[in-house]
């Protein structure tokens, strides 16, 4: 059975043009199943009992439940899905009135980069829009989401068009009907993919710089060879659409590799024409890795040479530290000892 969640208002349009039903019957299904979040087609009630029925012998519409949640003593909570054979953690961090939801876009990630234990995982597949769209709606916060942050596991521009299918849902009246500045999407940076990206949504963006020299950013990310940063940046100054959108420059911080005043100022350098402001984020520490967070001493050095130069720049609080759903952690092991749902 086909499920029909995650499914665009066009690709509902093409199903009821298949069936020959009216077209409207399109919308009034994407209001079901996103604005009124029903999973069964008979409560439905504004549709003839014939499609009703005509639809559930065919289809299902039903976004996925978790399978087992962790919460951490400052209130994350990580959740376990498993899309087919396929597993993914999803991220829920609450801060005052703010509920975030990081989001998943691949089991794994191609990218490979060397800090991240999503990278060292290796790759399981990307996601549909309905694998994406159920870690908001099959969570228990479903409800009190304020923002999304599309950082979980997974290169999102490496699954660009389920990736712009989802974010339609989310933005769209007929949708869940979400501001865009309320979205941020995260990525390495793949010039040809952003640029659709950019000129298609209005979400915001968040560059993983990480390295301002092309062959210290290569050691750390293999892709740059591939998709070097040097047109992600070229793309960023000069594409119309990018330069009216928040973008955050996001800068981990790895102990002895990119935290000297020389990273500082080239970093500075190469951004110049860029209105981004600068997110550093200390590295997380997984076993095995063989990168360490610089100290806090170190941390705010690097930060006030960045702000001596105008930029704006903030770092970034860990959080679920012990649940391992901190940045870069999300690797679906250690779910063990998790609550089953
Ligand atoms: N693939 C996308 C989105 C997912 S990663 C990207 O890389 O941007 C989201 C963020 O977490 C990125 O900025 C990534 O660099 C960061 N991250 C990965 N591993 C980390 C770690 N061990 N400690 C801190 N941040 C990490
Ligand atoms: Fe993939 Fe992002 Fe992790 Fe790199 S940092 S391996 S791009 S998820």
């Amino acid at each position: 059975m086909e499920n029909l969640y995650g499914k665009t208002l066009t690709e509902l349009e093409t199903l009821t043009g298949e069936k020959g039903w009216p077209r409207f019957t399109a919308g009034q299904i994407a209001g079901w199943l996103y604005r009124k979040r029903v999973d069964d087609f008979n409560l439905m009630s504004n549709l003839p009992k014939e499609i009703r029925n005509q639809l559930a012998e065919s289809h299902i519409c039903k976004p996925i439940r978790p399978e087992r949640v962790v919460t951490a003593n400052d209130g994350t909570r990580k959740y376990l899905f498993r899309f087919y054979e396929r597993l993914i953690e999803t991220a829920m961090i609450p801060d005052n009135e703010r509920n975030t939801l990081c989001m998943s876009t691949q089991s794994g990630c191609r990218m490979g980069c060397l800090f991240c234990s999503t990278g060292r995982q290796g790759f399981g597949g990307s996601l549909s829009p309905g694998e994406m769209l159920s870690q908001l709606t099959g969570i228990d916060e479903a409800d009190r989401i304020t923002n999304i942050v599309v950082m979980g596991m997974g290169e999102p521009l490496d699954n660009l068009d389920n990736l712009l299918k989802t974010l339609e849902i989310l933005v769209s009246e007929w949708g869940f009907g979400l501001s865009p500045g309320r979205i941020t999407v995260s990525t390495i940076g793949i010039p040809e993919n952003l640029k659709i990206l950019l000129d298609k949504t209005r979400v915001n963006l968040a560059l993983s710089l990480h390295d301002p020299f092309p062959e210290g950013r290569e050691l750390l990310i293999p892709s740059e060879r591939r998709w070097p940063l040097s047109e992600t940046l070229t793309l960023l100054k000069n594409n119309p659409a990018a330069r009216e959108r928040k973008i955050t420059i996001e800068y981990i911080l790895l102990s002895g590799v990119n935290d000297s005043d020389r990273h500082a100022i080239e970093l500075n350098r190469i951004i110049n024409g860029i209105k981004a402001k600068v997110n550093l984020i200390p590295f997380n520490s997984a076993p095995g890795s063989p990168y360490t967070r610089p100290d806090e001493g170190k941390v705010d050095h690097f930060r006030t040479l960045l702000r001596n130069k105008g930029l704006t720049v903030t770092v970034r609080k860990s959080r679920g530290g012990e649940i391992n759903a901190a940045c870069g952690l999300l690797s679906t092991t250690g779910m063990n000892s998790a609550e089953t749902l």
